[in-house]
């Protein structure tokens, strides 16, 4: 049964709203991917934990088992260097331990050099246009079939404010952004018929990570939202309540 969500940024999901789901998480390590993967599994999902920082990924898995939730599953990924093997290797093994995948997150981005336009470095343009879109469409084509074998999944992939409206010095990051809100629509027109795959994003807004404290050095972060208070729109549109969206980008903010 679906609920009607007047606002998902006041969204109070039920405890076992992602109960038997398995949803991969990308950047799960650190941030907003952080707080995502818990409250999934907090609300029964089994997460898949992409990162490229080992380390991160198994201190989450720790906290995650210490609060009892369902065991989750690491992979280590640098999103910059992964090639074809890497990810037919990660679409096999997720084959193969659970048949399907209900959700997926990407979360996973870079901020770059914030500069104009006139002085963006070349190679930190390809690096961010790669990280933050071209690994985003790679991941979503690969895992297409085990999406499809869920029957009811739910792919949310990370805007920002600048990806909407273009902004001064945010040069390749913003045009990344820009991207993915069109992939995301791109993807929702092309699965909307079956009704099986639904895709949106997200716009966080501002809240206190680290890449928030990188590009705003001076700005307290005393004043931001953190990551697990923005979670209503994750949980939204990773549960039942958000069949038939699709093709939207909702704010946590
Ligand atoms: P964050 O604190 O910098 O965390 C980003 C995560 O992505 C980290 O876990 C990082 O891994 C991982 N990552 C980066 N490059 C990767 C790569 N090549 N391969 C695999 N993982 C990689 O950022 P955040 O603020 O939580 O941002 C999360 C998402 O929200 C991003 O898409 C961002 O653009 C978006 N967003 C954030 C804000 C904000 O105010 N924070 C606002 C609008 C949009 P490591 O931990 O190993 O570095």
């Amino acid at each position: 049964m679906t609920m009607k969500v007047d606002d998902p940024r006041t969204y109070q999901p039920p405890r076992d709203l992602l109960q038997d789901r398995v949803i991969l998480v990308t950047g799960a390590g650190a941030g907003i991917g952080r707080a995502a993967a818990k409250s999934f599994a907090e609300h029964g999902a089994t997460v898949i934990l992409l990162g490229r920082t080992v380390r991160k990924l198994e201190s989450i898995y720790d906290e995650i088992l210490e609060a009892g939730g369902p065991q989750p599953g690491i992979v280590p990924m640098d999103l910059a260097k992964a090639l074809a093997p890497e990810y037919l290797e990660l679409k096999d093994s997720l084959d193969k331990e659970y048949g399907r995948l209900d959700g997926l997150l990407h979360n996973a981005s870079i901020l770059g050099e914030r500069s104009p336009i006139e002085q963006q470095d070349i190679a930190v343009w390809h690096d961010v246009l790669h990280v933050n879109l071209t690994a985003p469409f790679v991941l979503t084509q690969v895992l297409f079939p085990l999406l499809r074998d869920s029957g009811d999944a739910s792919i949310v992939f990370t805007s920002s404010g600048v990806g909407r409206r273009g902004r001064a010095f945010w040069g390749a990051y913003a045009v990344s952004k820009f991207g993915t809100e069109g992939l995301s629509q791109v993807i929702a027109d092309e699965t909307s018929e079956a009704g099986i795959i639904r895709s949106n994003c997200i716009n966080p807004g501002k809240t206190r990570t680290g890449m928030r404290r990188a590009a705003y050095p001076a700005e307290d972060p005393g004043t931001l939202l953190t990551p697990e208070e923005i979670m209503g729109p994750y949980l939204y549109l990773m549960g039942a309540d958000s069949r038939g969206v699709t093709g939207q980008s909702l704010d946590c903010q």
